[in-house]
């Protein structure tokens, strides 16, 4: 067993899909077993995302975290970094197998609904980043 960091996106929770995508989850077998809604600033934003910060659309992808509320989500399963992944679909909704999460709800590459940890290392620092001891049970 498994556990992933996911973000439902500000594109998504302004549409109001946060209950569809969770649906998506469960359908593949993952447990949101800790989930809370917070609006980043564009700073905290970055922190999250410092990796990209050399890339062309690091601004645009800061201010876009930081434009609406986002859902910050735990998730447990069997393989849960890999089936999450698998369940959010490509970065780009054009090129999203059907049935996955981006290819239903992504606007564009950019906003593209949901965040999911891409390594065992990467969603231990994110859930530590966004959850406390006592907010995982
Ligand atoms: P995430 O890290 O959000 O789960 P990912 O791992 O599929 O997505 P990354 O390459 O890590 O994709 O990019 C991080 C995020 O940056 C993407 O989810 C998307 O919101 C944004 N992004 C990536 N490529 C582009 C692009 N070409 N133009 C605009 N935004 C982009
Ligand atoms: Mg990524």
């Amino acid at each position: 067993i498994q556990r992933t960091f996911s973000i439902i996106k500000p594109d998504a929770t302004r549409r109001n899909l946060t209950g569809k995508i969770n649906a998506k989850f469960e359908e593949a077998g993952l447990r949101v077993v800790a989930q809370k809604r917070i609006h980043l600033s564009k700073a905290q934003a970055g922190e999250f995302y410092k990796v990209h910060a050399e890339r062309p659309f690091y601004d645009e992808l800061c201010e876009f975290m930081a434009s609406a509320p986002i859902v910050a989500q735990v998730l447990e399963g069997e393989d849960a970094i890999a089936k999450n992944r698998e369940v959010m679909g490509a970065t780009n909704p054009a090129d999203a197998d059907a049935g996955t999460i981006r290819a239903e709800f992504a606007e564009s590459v950019g906003e593209n609904s949901v965040h999911g940890s891409d390594a065992p290392e990467t969603a231990a620092e994110e859930i530590a980043y966004f959850f406390s001891g006592l907010e995982l049970v």
